[in-house]
This record gives structure tokens, sequence and C-alpha cells, in this order.
């Protein structure tokens, strides 16, 4: 009965996933002349010319046991809000999306460098398939409290899809983190510098600390991105 009841809550949660690094839309404040202008299209490609070889090595570094290939994809519709996100495709290969309305919210070549670099590095650290083994444990246990109280199979398929949720959702923050210090890392390996692209994150709107929340307060962030620098800067590992 569970792997059956199992499905549809995976497969949402999957869709949860991919769309977790959403980049809410940026409040329209006006730049400084410092920060520089909107960045464009021949920007984007000039930084993943220079961001996917570095990614490629990192990620058969360390993780030579997944396909490293990333396929860089941008959608120009103009409808599209400000995103970008990381998926496999049915194979495994990595997925790495853009919208043009982000890139037109981006500041320099640094801030494209620094989210290409993080959402590399959700594939390297094999965030999916993690978070979808927390899930699972998460759903497994929830049909076993479903069972021990005698649910019936909506219900059931409801306790299932919300202990699915909450267990991959303790991991949400952490993975996030994890992916700005390895993708802090790309982004300087590759030439950029990734403390000039996290100033990104004194202008995107603070989620703040929510209980359970995807994303990590905005200072956490910059900290954990000036923290991975200073160690790469230094020769040390991250
Ligand atoms: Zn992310």
């Amino acid at each position: 009965m569970i792997p059956a009841l199992l499905r549809p809550v995976l497969a949402l949660l999957v869709l949860l996933f991919a769309a977790a690094c959403t980049l809410a839309p940026v409040a329209p404040v006006p730049p400084p002349a410092a920060q520089g202008t909107e960045a464009t299209r021949a920007d984007f490609n000039a930084v993943v010319a220079r961001m996917r070889p570095v990614a490629t090595q990192v990620c058969r570094a360390r993780s030579p046991h997944l396909d490293c290939n990333f396929l860089v994809l941008l959608d120009d519709r103009p409808d599209q809000p400000p995103n970008a996100f990381h998926t496999r495709d049915e194979n495994g290969r990595p997925v790495i999306a853009f919208t043009e309305s982000l890139i037109s919210e981006l500041r320099s070549r640094d801030e494209i460098a620094l989210i290409f670099g993080h959402e590399a590095a959700h594939h390297i650290a094999d965030h999916i398939p993690r978070m979808q083994r927390e899930a699972r444990t998460g759903a497994l246990l929830g049909g076993l409290a479903a069972a021990l109280i005698g649910a019936d199979q909506a219900t059931a398929r409801e306790i299932m899809s919300a202990t699915a949720t909450v267990g991959a959702r303790r991991y949400a923050r952490p993975f996030e983190l994890e992916a700005d210090r390895i993708g802090a890392v790309i982004a300087e390996r590759a030439g950029f510098d990734a403390l000039r692209g996290a100033q990104l994150f004194r202008r995107i709107p603070d989620p703040g600390n929510q209980f359970l929340g995807t994303h990590p307060p905005n200072a956490e962030r910059l900290r954990e991105v000036e923290r991975a620098v200073a160690r790469h800067r230094a020769g040390l590992s991250v």
C-alpha cells in the first residue's frame, strides 16, 4: 500500500525542490551607480562560458559517480518571473536554467556567476536524491503513524504528504548554505569575485527566519559566502 501512496507524494516533492531555488521577484530598487547597470544576455553567455567547465571539473573531482555534463538553458519568455533553478533530466543529466528576467535584475557578471555556481553546487552535492531520501523517510513514518491510528486512505495520504514535506524541509536550509559555499568557490576558481556576487543578498527580499522555511535569511547566506571565500583564498578546503 505504501509505495503506491508514496508515488504522487514524491513526484510533488521533486517539483517542490526544482522550485526551491526560486528567487522571489527582486524589489525594483534603483541601483546606485557603483553597482553597475543591469546584466545582459551577452554577460550571461560570457559567464556560462567560464563557469561551465569549472563546474564540470569540480563535479568530477567531488562526485565522480555523477553526470557532470551541465546543460544550461535560458528561458527568454517575457512573462517569466526572475528565477534560476537546477534539476536533472530523466537520465540524470544536470540542468541549470535562468530566466532572462532574472539576468536583467542582476548587476554584475559576478552575481550571475554566484547564482550559476549555487545551482551547479546543488547537483554536485547531490541534493535532489538526498532531499528525496529524507522525504521518503518522512512519508514512511507518516504512513506508519496513519496505520497505527487506523486512518483511511485519503487521510493517510495527507499525513504522508505532510510528514514527507517536513522531512525534506529540515534539510532545505542546510542544503542552500552548502550550495552557497561550493558555488562561491566555483565562481572564484572561474576568476569571478564571489564577494561582489554576494552583494545580491543585500537586494533580494529577505525570507527571514521562518520555521521550516526553505531559504536561510540573506544575512546568513552572505556570511556563509564570506567565510567560504576567506577559506578558499587562504588555500584551505571549503
Ligand atoms: Zn538553492
